[in-house]
C-alpha cells in the first residue's frame, strides 16, 4: 500500500499548470481609497469592481498570491444550495427572503459563466453538470423531494437517476441513484486565478502579496492598514480572508468557523479506467454528511477527491491515506491507481450555513462560504465591490442575514473534531 504513495507531491495538483512564484510586490502608496485584505476570488473580484469604476485600490495578500483557498479548491462549481433546504431556509428567514435566496444562488454559476466569457478567461471551465450519488433509498426520496422544491421555486435544471440508470453516470456501485444538477460544472482554480489577477492589474489594482495586515485603526474618516513593510492610507478597507480570517478582525473570527478541506490527485489513469469511473465527464459528490466531492480533471487524466482533512492539519500523511479509504469506498479499482498530489486549505463556515456579505465596525466584508466558494465568492465579492461604491448593483438577497456567533467563542472551533467524529459515525451508520 506504501507503494501508491511513493514520490507524492505535497501541493496542489493545480499548482503544477498554475505555479505560485513569489510576484513582483508592489510599492506601498501612502494612501488609497481602497485597501482589500486578501487577494482570493472576492478580493479581486471586489478589486476589478472598484478599479473599473476609478478608485485606487491596494490588495494585501499575507502568502504568495493566490495560497489561499482560491488555488487549493476542487474546482467544481454550483449554485450551493443552503444546507438547511428550502423548509429550513423558510423557518429562518420567511417565505419571501428564502425563495428571493434560492432564485440568487441559481445565477451564482451564470455569473461566474459571463464573467469568465467576458474576461476571455481559459481555464478550462465547463458545465457539464454534477452527479450527487444517494448513500441510502432514504437519502434518494430526500433529494427527488428537495429537487422537486428547487425546480418548483428557483427553476433549477435536474433529473433524478434511478439505481437502474445509475451505471450511465458513474462506475460506482456504492449508490442508490442519485440526481443530476445539469447546470453546475467545473475548472482549473488556478488558472481562474491567474486570470483574475491579470484582469484586477490590468483595471488599476495594485497587489502586495507577502504583505499582511497585522493593524488596522480607524483614523477620520479613514483608516490606517499597518503592515511589515509599511503603513497606508485608506478610505474603505474590505476583508476578504473567508477561512484565513485571523485575530486581525477578532469580531469577524467569531462569526466564522475555519475547517481544513484536502483534496488527493491520482498519477494518471488509463483513458478506459476515467470513461468507466464518470462516462458524462461530470463533478460528483454525494450524500455523506461530512462532505465528500470528486472529479476528472480538467484534462481528464486523473481522478481528484476531497473531504475535510482527518486531524485538522495539513499533514499529508494522514490526510493522503484518509482520502485514499474514502475514494476507494466509492471506486475500489483505484486500489493500485498511485497518488500524486496532497494538498489541504481552511474553508470557513457561518453558525446559519450561509454567506455573508456586509459592513461590521466599519469593515466591508464578504465571506462563510461553508466550504463552496468558487462561485459564491466570485459573485460575493463583485457584490461587495459596488456595495462599497454605493451602487444599486450590490444589493443581494442575502442582504441583513444576521451575522451570528455564539457566547465565548473566539473563532478557535475545538469542538469541530467531536461533531465531525458524529458524523463520519452517521455517515457509517447510513443516516
Ligand atoms: C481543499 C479545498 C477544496 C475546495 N473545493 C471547493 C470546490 O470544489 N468548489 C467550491 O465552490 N469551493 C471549494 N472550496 C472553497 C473555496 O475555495 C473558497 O470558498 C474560496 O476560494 C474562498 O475565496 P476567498 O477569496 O473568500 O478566500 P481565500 O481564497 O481563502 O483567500 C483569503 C486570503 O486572505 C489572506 N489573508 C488572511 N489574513 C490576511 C491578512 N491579515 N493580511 C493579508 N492577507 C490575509 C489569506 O492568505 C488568503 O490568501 C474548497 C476549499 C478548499 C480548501
Amino acid at each position: 500500500m506504501a507503494e501508491v504513495f511513493e514520490g507524492m507531491k505535497h501541493m496542489p495538483y493545480w499548482w503544477e499548470a498554475a505555479p505560485r512564484p513569489a510576484s513582483p510586490v508592489a510599492e506601498l502608496p501612502a494612501a488609497v481609497d481602497v485597501a482589500i485584505v486578501g487577494a482570493g476570488y472576492s478580493g479581486l473580484h471586489a478589486a476589478l469592481v472598484l478599479a473599473q469604476a476609478g478608485r485606487s485600490v491596494m490588495l494585501f495578500e499575507a502568502g504568495l498570491l493566490g495560497s489561499g483557498a482560491s488555488t487549493l479548491n476542487g474546482g467544481m462549481v454550483g449554485p450551493s444550495f443552503h444546507k438547511l433546504g428550502i423548509q429550513g431556509l423558510k423557518r429562518r428567514y420567511g417565505e419571501d427572503q428564502a425563495n428571493a435566496i434560492l432564485r440568487e444562488s441559481v445565477g451564482f454559476v451564470d455569473f461566474l459563466e459571463n464573467f469568465l466569457t467576458g474576461e476571455g478567461i481559459d481555464c478550462g471551465f465547463r458545465r457539464g453538470g454534477r452527479f450527487r450519488g444517494a448513500l441510502t433509498p432514504a437519502h434518494y426520496d430526500a433529494m427527488a423531494r428537495d429537487l422537486e422544491g428547487l425546480a418548483r421555486v428557483a427553476g433549477v435544471e435536474g433529473e433524478m437517476i434511478p439505481p437502474a440508470r445509475q451505471h450511465e453516470e458513474t462506475g460506482s456501485k456504492l449508490f442508490h441513484g442519485g440526481m443530476v444538477y445539469r447546470r453546475d460544472g467545473g475548472l482549473h482554480p488556478g488558472l481562474y486565478h491567474d486570470g483574475l489577477v491579470a484582469r484586477a492589474r490590468a483595471a488599476g489594482a495594485a497587489i502586495a502579496a507577502e504583505t499582511p495586515v497585522t493593524g488596522l485603526a480607524r483614523r477620520g474618516d479613514g483608516f490606517i492598514v499597518t503592515t511589515p513593510r509599511g503603513e497606508v492610507r485608506a478610505g474603505q478597507v474590505a476583508i476578504c480572508t473567508n477561512g484565513y480570517t485571523g485575530k486581525l478582525t477578532p469580531a469577524l473570527r467569531r462569526r466564522l468557523l475555519p475547517l481544513r478541506s484536502a483534496m488527493i490527485a491520482t498519477e494518471p489513469l488509463a483513458p478506459e479506467v476515467m470513461r468507466k469511473l464518470v462516462p458524462k465527464d461530470r463533478v460528483l459528490s454525494d450524500s455523506r454528511r461530512v462532505v465528500a466531492y470528486y472529479r476528472p480533471s480538467p484534462d481528464g487524466t486523473r481522478f481528484l477527491f476531497g473531504s475535510r482533512a482527518a486531524g485538522g492539519a495539513d499533514n499529508p500523511h494522514v490526510i493522503a491515506p484518509h482520502l485514499r479509504r474514502l475514494m476507494l469506498q466509492v471506486f475500489p479499482e483505484l486500489a493500485t491507481a498511485r497518488i500524486g498530489h496532497c494538498w489541504s486549505g481552511l474553508v470557513a463556515y457561518s453558525f446559519d450555513h450561509a454567506p455573508h456579505i456586509g459592513v461590521l465596525d466599519g469593515l466591508h466584508y464578504a465571506m462563510g462560504y461553508c466550504g463552496s466558494g468558487v462561485a459564491r465568492a466570485s459573485y460575493f465579492g463583485h457584490k461587495l465591490g459596488h456595495k462599497m461604491l454605493g451602487n444599486a448593483e450590490g444589493a443581494t438577497a442575502f442582504d441583513g442575514l444576521p451575522f451570528e456567533t455564539r457566547p465565548l467563542y473566539t473563532g478557535n472551533p475545538w469542538f469541530m473534531p467531536g461533531i465531525l467524529l458524529w458524523h463520519r459515525l452517521a455517515d457509517r451508520l447510513g443516516r
